[in-house]
């Protein structure tokens, strides 16, 4: 009976890991709420990142048949620069990004990263060497530690406590009861956006890809909290090819190039400073953000006067 419990358990074992592993892939297409049905194709190669240029070319893309949501987007990355996309709710942005991830399979035209039409490569090599910090981070159902971990799974503890002290979570972490092993998630501990936002970003900087894709959310995340992103954001876009869908003006003005995007097409491009110059959508859209982030620091001065 011993001989026969000790295989039982083992398989028990396997199971149960395979059983995660299954959850944690649905899990994630559940929570990127997108389908699972990209499949490699027979002759997929993987793909071979020398610098990590990413480049759209002329890329149509829609989610049903009759309705066009990228309508002949072109752009380039160049190798460890920036390029940072902005326009209004609804305009494509993170359409953007889950074409970059090969969620969804573009209609014409082409993404290449250093040249290699990702379409033609393997999935797993392709999300390897993307870091994607999404809009709203779901975590798994378990540890903080694992849900770290899972930017690299053979990182060490210490690893681990490195890329969430550079992400600005460390300490809070180490406040909790349990915690490195505290369970997180639907059925754990709840986070609050930010942190979740900065478990993402530890995880992304464990992985320490080429290629990062941030889509930034500012909206619920106090100043405070805001600032501490931001500096654990440009640490890990420092050097790195990024694409970041952004929000927040300080990633705007410093991004090697700024696309403004609106029902699917490139309203207008260029710097910081040329697009102002422009006087258009960018000006606006800028004047508009400027004129809310008074507003609300006279609101803060004024209640801290109380
Ligand atoms: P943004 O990030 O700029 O706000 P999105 O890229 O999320 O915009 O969405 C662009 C458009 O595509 C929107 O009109 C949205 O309703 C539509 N859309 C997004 N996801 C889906 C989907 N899974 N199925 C159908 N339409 C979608
Ligand atoms: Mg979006």
């Amino acid at each position: 009976l011993m001989q026969l419990s000790v295989p039982l358990n083992f398989i028990g074992f396997i199971y149960r890991e395979i059983r995660q592993g299954l959850t944690d892939i649905e899990q994630m297409f559940d929570l990127l709420d997108v389908p699972a049905e990209i499949e490699d194709r027979p002759d997929a190669r993987p793909l071979a990142v020398a610098e990590g240029r990413v480049e759209f070319r002329d890329v149509h893309f829609s989610y049903d048949p009759n309705r066009e949501i990228l309508k002949g987007i072109s752009f380039e990355v160049p190798a460890g620069k920036t390029v940072a996309i902005v326009g209004p709710s609804g305009a494509g942005k993170s359409t953007i990004s889950r074409l970059l991830f090969r969620f969804y399979d573009v209609q014409s035209g082409k993404i290449l990263i250093d040249g290699q039409d990702i379409g033609g490569v393997t999935q797993e090599s392709l999300r390897s060497v993307i870091g994607m910090v999404p809009q709203d981070t779901v975590l798994f159902n378990d540890t903080i530690a694992y849900n770290i971990r899972y930017g690299r799974f053979d990182a060490s503890a210490e690893d681990i406590r490195q890329a969430a002290d550079l992400a600005q979570i460390g300490p809070f972490i180490e406040h909790l009861p349990d915690g490195y092993e505290t369970m997180v998630g639907e059925r754990g501990l709840k986070l609050s956006g930010g942190e979740k936002q900065r478990v993402a970003i530890a995880r992304t900087i464990l992985k320490a890809p080429p290629i990062l894709m941030l889509d930034e959310a500012t909206s619920a995340l106090d100043s405070h909290t805001e600032q501490e992103i931001q500096a654990a954001l440009d640490m890990v876009s420092r050097g790195r090819t990024t694409i970041v869908i952004a929000h927040r003006l300080s990633t705007v003005i410093s991004a090697d190039e700024i696309i403004v995007l609106k029902d699917g097409r490139i309203a207008e491009r260029g710097r910081h400073a040329e697009l102002l110059a422009k006087d258009g959508l960018y000006a606006s859209m800028w004047a508009r953000q400027r004129e809310a982030t008074e507003a609300e620091e006279r609101l803060r001065i004024a209640r801290e006067g109380d």
